[in-house]
């Protein structure tokens, strides 16, 4: 029989772990795959780790991994992904946002030879500056990026162990994983869902990481940053040459009109030297931006320390 892996990142929510693990149970059960429930534990400071292990008493298809410390979201999917073994692997966020009834409708996909589906939220319970953000951010992603990013797309996917090998191999440790499985290509399906509210407790995402997640998505799918860069410098050394040609002829010829006058321009001056310095701050920045991320490349650090695994076959040993 297939196995089907599914990779749940959890951090601190004990209060949806129980509710989480018996509607996925009675959302695979009946279907005749195997199945294997991964859940990483970001580093929770709560009961959701001795929560999971109680749990996993009586249901051997769960598999946890304990993380060092709280290594965030994506790295949590990153270290999921190095232990499954099955032969489709599903990526759920933990807070019951993402159903897994839906994870029925991936299959029937995946049967049909989709190596990729992924759903998309139809309609999302969230505030409406976090909605305001995210379709700013997917139509910005969408128009300035060189992949096409399905607008409300998320984590919430499945991928055949074929595309899995593939993003294997792209090595970087910033993976933005929603644009890298557009990046692979194969046959993608996906499928509209209701995004639900988050079952109990607060989003452990802060705006901070949102935005931070956002920027590698863009740094990592774009080069539009740094090329605007090259644009703006040409644009503006067009303006001096012209400009610089036309003074250089109201001399010779001895225009004495407008700004040919002897005015005393001095704070125009400055405030155009002001404006020049704010400009240049800003592309420095950006190229700041794509050096701390070859930086981060290159020091090689782990992108998250598995501290512990807690398997069933492995304690009956
Ligand atoms: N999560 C995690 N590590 C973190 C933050 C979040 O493993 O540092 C988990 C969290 O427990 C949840 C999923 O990632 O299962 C999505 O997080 P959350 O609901 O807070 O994010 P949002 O839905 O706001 O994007
Ligand atoms: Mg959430």
């Amino acid at each position: 029989m297939k196995k089907i892996s599914i990779i749940i990142p959890v951090y601190n929510e004990e209060k949806v772990i129980e509710e989480l693990v018996s509607r996925l149970e009675n959302a695979t059960c009946k279907l005749k795959y195997n199945f294997e429930f991964i859940f990483v534990d970001d580093g929770s400071k709560d009961d959701t780790l001795p929560k999971l292990i109680m749990l996993q008493a009586d249901n051997p298809k769960l598999k946890i991994i304990k993380l060092s410390r709280n290594w965030g979201h994506q790295n949590a999917y990153n270290a999921g992904l190095d232990y499954v073994s099955g032969n489709a692997v599903v990526f759920m966020d933990g807070d019951l946002e993402d159903p897994p009834e839906v994870i029925q409708e991936f299959i029937k996909k995946w049967e049909e030879g989709f190596e990729v589906v992924y759903a998309v939220k139809e309609t999302r319970e969230e505030s409406w500056f976090k909605k305001i953000m995210f379709s700013l951010f997917y139509h910005f992603l969408e128009r300035f990026s060189n992949i096409s990013v399905d607008k409300q797309a998320g984590m919430f996917s499945l991928i055949d162990e074929k595309v899995l090998k593939e993003l294997r191999k792209c090595r970087e440790k910033n993976k933005y994983y929603v644009g890298l499985r557009f990046f692979v290509g194969f046959k993608q399906a996906k499928i509209t869902y209701h995004r639900d509210k988050r079952f109990a407790g607060s989003p452990k995402q802060t705006y901070r990481r949102l935005v931070n997640y956002a920027l590698d998505a863009l740094f990592a799918f774009s080069f539009l940053p740094i090329r605007l860069l090259t644009f703006f410098g040409i644009f503006v050394l067009i303006i001096i040459t012209l400009g610089t040609g036309f003074i250089f002829f109201a001399k010779i010829f001895k225009f004495n009109f407008w700004i040919f006058y002897d005015l005393p321009g001095w704070s125009s001056i400055i405030l155009l030297i002001f404006f020049v310095l704010g400009v240049q701050m800003i592309f420095m920045g950006v190229l700041g931006e794509y050096i701390a991320r070859i930086l981060d490349e290159v020091r090689n650090r782990p992108y998250y320390i598995v501290e512990e695994v807690f398997e069933v076959e492995k304690n009956s040993k």
